[in-house]
């Protein structure tokens, strides 16, 4: 990761960029199991901490009766998040059918809904957002939640990706995310013994196809996350190229924390206090119901926010 320059290479047409069929094909094959089921997961606190950081960075920067557009929705799991936000309309995108089909229904089952939306398939990595929603059409927010990593495959995925949330923001308008760390990853990997490639806790698992080469883009692992991930191809996101990417689409970075530092920083603030007790991220007594090993997995992530100039 010590490259430091990054050609400033014009989009070129999307037609190299395959469609990421393979990460489409687990999240379709992967069943809505409803509230109840979610909750008797083994990562439970794992998921509503998870949420709760989501929360934040949406509370944080969302505007009241703003238009958000969430690229990566899956099934829908920050339906919520924007109605509390108080959001004006909803674009969702996702390269899952089956993501899309349930987040459609959610949103239109939704109790005490306060906003607009649409869900439409399609792959942000490989094509245009104007190919289905008007150009014209320019949102205060876009958000990428546990999803821009997969666009690490090539950098013309990433390009596609970034140019896809800077064409439809405003001037001012804000991207936000959560992206696995490369540096908490590669730190991992380079601690085991030389000829190992995996590291794992009971909750998760990370398994390189080589450690000798570290590329920008395509810096393949599979993760494995229980009840949630089965051993899903992931790519790197080495953060200061992301950065340096997104300053060539107009994009300023105004926010970067791992997960752990964010929580540290938002969870005396009132607001958000009440939000870890009522997610069940902490107990009456103010402990956090975590395990070890969920926690840990937890602070691999980091959450980002950029302005678009
Ligand atoms: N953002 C949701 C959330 O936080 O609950 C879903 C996160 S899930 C870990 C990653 C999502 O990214 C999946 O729904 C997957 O289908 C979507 N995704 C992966 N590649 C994509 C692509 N090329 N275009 C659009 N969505 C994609």
């Amino acid at each position: 990761h010590e490259r430091d320059a990054i050609p400033n290479k014009s989009l070129k047409s999307s037609k190299y960029a395959t469609p990421s069929r393979s990460v489409a094909d687990h999240y379709n094959s992967k069943v809505d199991v409803g509230v109840e089921r979610r909750r008797e997961s083994t990562i439970i606190f794992l998921r509503s901490f998870n949420n709760w950081i989501k929360s934040v960075l949406i509370g944080k920067y969302v505007t009241r009766d703003g238009y958000a557009l969430d690229m990566g929705c899956g099934k829908g799991g920050d339906l919520l998040k924007w109605n509390i936000a108080n959001i004006k309309s909803l674009v969702g995108l996702d390269i899952a059918e089956v993501s899309i089909e349930d987040a459609r229904k959610r949103w239109s089952e939704m109790k005490g809904r306060r906003f607009d939306a649409e869900f439409h398939v399609l792959d942000c990595f490989t094509s245009n957002i104007s190919s289905i929603i008007p150009s014209s059409t320019k949102f205060d927010i876009a958000s990428m939640q546990f999803c821009l990593h997969y666009s690490f495959e090539t950098e013309e995925k990433a390009r596609i990706t970034l140019n896809n949330v800077t064409t439809n923001l405003r001037s001012g308008g804000i991207f936000i995310g959560t992206v696995p760390d490369a540096n908490w990853i590669v730190k991992k990997l380079k601690s085991l013994p030389k000829e190992q490639l995996k590291f794992e806790n009971s909750i998760y698992s990370i398994r390189f196809e080589q450690r000798d080469n570290f590329p920008l883009f395509g810096h393949k692992y599979w993760f494995y996350l229980k009840d949630a991930i089965n051993d899903c191809p992931e790519y790197l996101v080495h953060f200061p190229t992301f950065q340096k990417l997104a300053q060539q689409y107009g994009l300023e970075l105004i926010y970067k924390k791992r997960f752990h530092d964010l929580y540290n920083e938002f969870k005396e603030e009132t607001h958000y206090r009440e939000l870890l007790y009522s997610m069940r991220v902490i107990d009456k007594r103010g402990e956090d119901e975590m395990s070890d090993d969920e926690w840990e997995a937890t602070g691999m992530y980091i959450g980002f926010a950029f302005r678009k100039k």
